[in-house]
């Protein structure tokens, strides 16, 4: 198979919202009336983002669902995406798989592939994502306010504890893992809740490499500190049940896709009626650095930071 059957098999959809698509030396994209372009991009390494063995169809959905959770975390609205690929070969059936998962989470949020890069060397995966936002409604890291509470989406940890599972460091029962790996190999982009949240949330990231590590760029870029209560932390039954795992999977642990946001206290109530599973874990206080603190309101001492590719 050549380098060009595989794109025109595997990655050349109908883009009927790209002025030009797959196929030329560039896409032509024109953003709607009103909006500006969000673009970015996250790539996936074989060995250090995944197994190399990974099943292709989940890790073509975490490839797009990563980026998808970027543009969540400014509402945006996902519109095109190109991908890079490096294959170690070009292997028809794994194309197949991977460009199935990617499509099926692309066509859920009405993402259209307009190109990419082919290359033979080790597996590596990279998107570059364009979204829509509105210039004056984009949620940035930089607006976080004293007085803000502080709040997070889904479930905190569960895919820690699935990777933890998987690299041998606790053994959960299989009905353990089959509840947590999901977290891990299928996030799902909080996209919608990206969207709610313009007007009503000062200041948001997605949380992919911890909690208090991604919390501290909304600290640092806002110029505030923060208290977090460590029991009102949104953690699964099955985390639960593993105490001693809470805090580094909750807290320290990647990969969970949530988005951590700030919010005028006033608009407590206003964001529960959001529907969504939204907890309310702190508050943004004058200083900088994130305090947590125990039930008695004592701060509690943690080892360990987020996840840091070069530390
Ligand atoms: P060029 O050599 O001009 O950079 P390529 O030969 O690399 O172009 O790619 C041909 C076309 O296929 C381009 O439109 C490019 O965007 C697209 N393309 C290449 N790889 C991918 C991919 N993995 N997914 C989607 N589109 C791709
Ligand atoms: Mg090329």
């Amino acid at each position: 198979m050549s380098e060009f059957d595989l794109i025109r098999r595997h990655f050349t959809r109908a883009t009927p919202g790209a002025l030009l698509g797959v196929g030329d030396d560039a896409a032509l994209l024109q953003v709607r009336e009103g909006f500006v372009l969000a673009v970015s991009s996250d790539m996936l390494v074989a060995g250090t983002h995944f197994f190399p063995d990974a099943d292709p169809y989940l890790l073509g959905h975490k490839t797009l669902a990563v980026n998808l959770s970027d543009l969540a975390a400014m509402g945006a609205i996902p519109r095109w995406a190109t991908l890079a690929i490096s294959l170690p070969q070009a292997d028809d059936i794994w194309l197949e798989r991977f460009s199935a998962g990617f499509f099926a989470l692309a066509d859920q949020h009405g993402l259209e592939l307009v190109g990419g890069d082919t290359t033979r060397g080790p597996l590596n995966l990279c998107v570059t994502i364009f979204g829509e936002a509105e210039a004056n409604q984009a949620l940035r890291r930089s607006g976080a306010k004293v007085g803000d509470e502080v709040w997070v989406s889904g479930c905190l940890g569960d895919a820690a504890l699935a990777l933890a599972h998987l690299q041998g460091r606790v053994a959960l029962s299989d009905s353990e893992y089959n509840l947590c790996a999901p977290s891990l190999h299928q996030p799902q982009p909080r996209v919608a809740l990206g969207r709610a949240l313009r007007g009503i949330a000062n200041s948001a990231i997605d949380v992919s490499d911890g909690l208090l590590g991604d919390l501290a760029h909304i600290l640092t870029a806002s110029g505030v500190g923060a208290e977090i209560e460590f029991v009102r932390l949104p953690v699964s039954a099955t985390l639960r049940g593993y105490p001693e795992l809470i805090s580094t999977c909750a807290l320290s642990g990647g990969d969970d896709y949530e988005l951590c946001f700030t919010v005028p206290a006033a608009l407590h109530d206003a964001l529960q009626s959001l529907g969504a599973q939204l907890a309310c874990i702190g508050r943004i206080v004058a200083g900088s650095g994130c305090l947590v603190l125990d039930a008695e309101g004592s701060s509690i001492h943690l080892k360990g930071a987020a996840y840091d590719h070069f530390r």
